[in-house]
């Protein structure tokens, strides 16, 4: 696959779902990637990566953007929260807000620095044991004190169980959204990016597709 290949999938998918083309956030998954691969896909023009850990993130992105200007990063995993004033110092989003000590701690920050980035409350759809995230019973609740510390709330986030059929988890993600008047959907990945547009994802987070296979050796 190729960036090229994987925008006219996405642009397909938009057409198919009844969408505008380029109304999906395409977030290139930059994670464990060597600098190369990254440097190809900055070349192509493409401004929009994800990482999942801050310090990797720390430790690559600032040279990125001195050489190729603006660039808009997310953070797309866990996020300890002694390393919450990095993340909000270097990603423009956070996509993995996922308990009320963080949310804490990332009002507080805010008003510190007079900043803070997108976020995205993460849904454990599944209700997985070993996933993180807000479980879809608390997220109602959890969106509505997350409000009330001002916080940015742009919409939500999930990671489907591997084992099960996606759509129904978009399409679970996309309901809990819409009843708390959320716009953002950050769903799909290599595998699966096409059903999360159907079911309306506004960002959508490809990493291997674009790259390559991450290489962990
Ligand atoms: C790694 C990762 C992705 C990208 O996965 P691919 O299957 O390589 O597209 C997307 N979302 C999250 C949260 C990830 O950690």
């Amino acid at each position: 696959m190729s960036l090229s290949e994987i925008k006219d999938r996405l642009h397909a998918a938009e057409r198919a779902a009844g969408r505008a083309e380029g109304s999906t956030s395409l977030i290139a998954v930059s994670k464990v990637q060597p600098d190369e691969r990254v440097r190809a896909v900055l070349d192509e023009g493409h401004r929009c990566f994800g990482e999942n850990k801050v310090q990797e993130a720390q430790g690559k992105w600032p040279g990125f953007r001195e050489s190729f200007g603006d660039i808009d990063l997310h953070l797309i995993g866990p996020l300890q929260s002694n390393k919450t004033r990095a993340a909000m110092e270097l990603f423009d989003a956070i996509h993995s807000v996922d308990r009320a000590k963080l949310a804490k701690a990332i009002a507080r920050i805010a008003q510190e620095i007079g900043q803070c980035p997108d976020l995205f409350i993460q849904v454990n759809t599944g209700e997985e044991e070993q996933k993180a995230g807000i479980l879809p019973g608390e997220a109602d609740a959890f969106v509505a004190e997350c409000r009330e510390m001002d916080l940015p709330v742009r919409g939500l986030m999930c990671i489907p169980p591997v084992e099960e059929e996606p759509a129904l988890h978009f399409a679970l993600l996309a309901k809990i959204a819409e009843r708390n008047g959320l716009s953002g959907l950050s769903m799909g990945m290599s595998a699966d990016f096409e059903k999360a547009v159907a079911q309306g994802a506004t960002h959508v987070r490809v990493g291997s597709a674009i790259f390559g296979e991450r290489d962990y050796g």
